[in-house]
């Protein structure tokens, strides 16, 4: 039997909290450039005690979260609508996000203007991936259903195949987390095995697959180098080491947070990603309060 909404709801709402507090917290290193980044990392300093800003990532998650407060279920026209109503300039968006949400605003299609994306493949940008772990949450007592969701809320911006793959990848891995709650937290191998079976075929299931096969005591330099930093904002270069780092510290969001911020590359949307899918297992109570309060709070509008 399918979860309440009421129950769905409040663990989206925990996988919300823990990928806003990641992308503000992510954001600090990509504010300051990757040197003075690298020196905050080693010696695990944020550049600011207070005042993290979070960005696209947060904002498009809200969006998704709102629909699913209010109905339960992505309508792609409504969700398209939602992105371009709260599209704000100053938080970060990608280029082709930037234009494609424009032209919604201006009443464009979605569809087409997703399609239409990037010479006409479509967008395999790892936006769909930052924004999708509170869906996972929410969908967590049905894998069929959560792919099945994630891929709808995907596709109004992605509609490239290895875009989608990389969104339902996310709330597979935010699922997932979520039934693993109150048991006894599995190995990283564990975990991407209950993932892999139901992610696309597509290169960012080869990566996944990577991430399960390196080896239990593989160094983070070492996962990087082979599944990628988001330094490519693109879908393929990101999720593989995401869920590498999920897996690795799947039990301590502090834990996860600065292992995937010293890969440096898209620190925000690798900590948002990250912190979600933590957030989906530990609760917000793994959330340390003095992150939450550090971050600026999320707006009304949604919650
Ligand atoms: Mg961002």
């Amino acid at each position: 039997m399918a979860d309440s909404d009421q129950i769905r709801i409040a663990r989206a709402r925990e996988a919300l909290e823990g990928l806003s507090v990641g992308d503000a917290f992510g954001e600090l290193f990509i504010r300051v450039g990757s040197y003075r980044a690298a020196s905050y990392i080693q010696y695990r300093q944020t550049p600011l005690a207070m005042g993290w800003m979070w960005t696209d990532d947060t904002n498009m998650a809200l969006s998704i979260y709102q629909e699913l407060r209010q109905h339960g279920a992505i309508d792609q026209d409504r969700l398209a609508q939602s992105f371009a109503a709260h599209f704000e300039p100053t938080r970060g968006y990608g280029a082709g996000a930037i234009r494609l949400l424009m032209n919604i605003r201006q009443g464009a299609p979605w569809r087409q203007s997703a399609r239409t994306m990037f010479g006409g493949q479509g967008s395999y940008g790892n936006g769909g991936a930052m924004r999708i772990a509170p869906l996972g949450a929410y969908f967590a007592d049905d894998l069929t259903q959560c792919a099945d969701q994630a891929r709808l809320a995907t596709e109004v911006t992605h509609a490239h195949p290895e875009g989608v793959a990389g969104g339902v990848a996310v709330a597979l891995a935010a699922a997932v987390a979520t039934r693993l709650r109150g048991e006894p937290t599995p190995d990283r191998r564990t975990f991407l095995d209950l993932i892999l079976p139901h992610v696309p075929e597509s290169i960012v299931r080869e990566k996944i697959r990577h991430a399960r096969e390196l080896a239990l005591d593989a160094s983070m330099q070492l996962a990087a180098s082979v599944l990628g930093n988001g330094g490519q904002i693109s879908a393929q270069d990101t999720v593989g080491y995401c869920v590498w780092c999920a897996g690795e510290q799947l039990a301590n969001y502090e834990e996860a947070l600065w292992l995937t911020a010293s890969a440096g590359g898209d620190v925000d949307t690798n900590c948002a990603i990250v912190g979600g899918i933590v957030a989906a297992h530990i609760g917000m109570d793994g959330i340390p309060q003095s992150s939450r309060d550090a971050r600026e709070p999320l707006p009304n509008w949604a919650l």
